[in-house]
């Protein structure tokens, strides 16, 4: 399988080499030439483990020989405290995919073990060294910091946006002290951090000089690796209820976990529809009702990690929406960088995409949403899952049950759970840090700022 940008300008690479590039250096972002077919594999892949299933689907996407790529993914899930990896269980009307079992109670561990491992992998056989740049909104930062942390070959700057992630979230990246581990809290937004990454991605010298990868969605590597859950969850929900099909609700940033159950429902999964849940910070669901993508403000939410507006992957599926046409493609994401907005025609059902439904869960949605599951069915839901369950509940569908992805362990986000049910939500792996010693730099929102520190850190 190669790899192309969706602006055209990149020639084709192989599936290492587009890991390894992460932003393409045409400013696009990198997607296969082709998504496979599978429909006529559902069948046998019902039956078998998350890591089967992960490997059946992986190695359709990637160049590297079938045993090391197994072993690869052995290796990403043995740190997962739950034997299915990602069990599903039916919660009141919904069924509940719990993603959150792996080092740093977040889903975004599902995708950067496995990006960790493989960046290990081929930096050995190329002998190569990396340079991680990343901003985060709170989880991708700790995920992507506990992958790599004492690997050789292997550095990583994480920008986060000092102040606005949750203090447990903050405290899990600096409280890493290992020595190829940089922490930088940004004054400014999740936004700021998002831009001046891309800056430093799309200065190409400066790119090249210090060998930078990238860890956030932009990277295909974690949308692929992110399929998988929706396949095997979707098998084991229509196998266990008789189901034709299932529909998914997914809290969404930057649009990089839903995007990955578009993928699967083009490669042939059965999903009637993708219910997509953001917080106030409501860009994306803005677009799917109206086909107009424009720029709010952020505000800060008790979904911090969903506090985003522009979306990173948006250009993927924008890139599908034009037709695979990147001249066309390119002309909208100038609007939007000229004017902070572009538009697309809707549909004559008025509609975007009839596959997507977008809703907005509130704050006060949210701490309801968590009081009411809390007190009606026993289960304790992360704020950001409780907006996906919220607008999941608004488009239950007969005969397509929904599979709500659990995105993070509500002991993550202790306080919201507080307000919500008075109780306290606590995961010893959190009780462990509260004494732990932290290591951070507050640098301001500044690119040349961000430059200088990397450079003098990689000498
Ligand atoms: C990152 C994150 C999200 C949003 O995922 P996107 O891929 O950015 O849409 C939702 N919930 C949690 C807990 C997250 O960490």
């Amino acid at each position: 399988m190669n790899y192309i940008s969706t602006r055209g300008r990149t020639p084709p690479m192989g599936f290492q080499d587009a890991v390894l590039t992460g932003l393409a250096p045409d400013g696009g972002l990198l997607i296969p030439t082709e998504l496979p077919r599978v429909d006529d594999r559902l069948e046998a892949w019902s039956k078998l483990s998350y890591q089967d299933i992960t490997f059946e689907i992986l190695r359709l996407f990637v160049d590297l020989p079938d045993a090391d790529l197994r072993h690869l993914i052995e290796r990403s899930y043995m740190t997962f405290r739950h034997p299915e990896i990602a069990p599903a269980w039916p919660v009141g009307p919904v069924h509940i995919l719990e993603l959150f079992h792996g080092p740093t109670l977040a889903f975004k561990d599902i995708a950067l073990q496995f990006l960790s491992n493989f960046f290990e992998y081929i930096l050995k056989r190329r002998d190569g060294h990396l340079n991680i740049l990343g901003a985060t909104s709170g989880d991708t930062g700790s995920a992507a910091i506990h992958g790599v942390r004492g690997r050789e070959r292997i550095n990583i700057f994480i920008m986060h946006p000092h102040g606005r992630v949750a203090p447990l979230q903050e405290k899990q990246m600096t409280s890493v002290l290992d020595s190829n581990v940089f922490n930088i809290a940004v004054e400014g937004t999740f936004d700021d951090c998002q831009r001046i990454m891309k800056t430093l991605f799309n200065d190409l010298a400066f790119k090249q000089r210090h060998a930078l990868g990238a860890v956030n969605s932009v990277n295909w590597a974690r949308v692929l690796v992110q399929i998988v859950y929706y396949f095997s969850s979707g098998l084991y929900v229509m196998q266990t209820t008789g189901a034709k099909e299932v529909q998914f609700a997914v809290p969404t940033g930057n649009f990089g976990d839903v995007l990955a159950g578009y993928y699967a429902w083009r490669m042939g999964l059965p999903i009637r529809r993708l219910i997509l849940a953001t917080n106030e910070n409501d860009i994306l669901a803005r677009f799917f009702e109206t086909g107009v993508y424009s720029l709010g403000k952020v505000v800060p939410t008790l979904s911090p990690s969903m506090d985003i507006q522009v979306a990173s992957n948006f250009e993927r599926y924008l890139y599908c929406k034009v037709g695979g046409d990147p001249a066309r493609l390119t002309g909208l994401m100038n609007d939007f960088a000229a004017r902070g907005a572009l538009s697309i025609p809707v549909g004559p059902s008025g509609r975007v995409d009839e596959l997507f439904i977008p809703g907005v869960g509130t704050t006060a949605d949210t701490l309801a949403t968590i009081r009411r599951y809390d007190r009606e069915h026993g289960y304790l839901l992360d704020p950001h899952t409780a907006v996906g369950v919220r607008v999941a509940e608004q488009h239950l569908a007969p005969g397509a049950p929904t599979i709500c992805l659990a995105t993070a362990h509500p002991a993550k986000f202790s306080q919201a759970i507080r307000e919500a049910t008075g109780r306290e939500a606590r995961h010893e792996i959190l009780d462990n840090l509260a004494h732990a010693p932290t290591r951070c730099e507050v640098l301001p929102a500044d690119t040349g700022a961000i430059k200088a520190f990397i450079e003098q850190r990689v000498g």
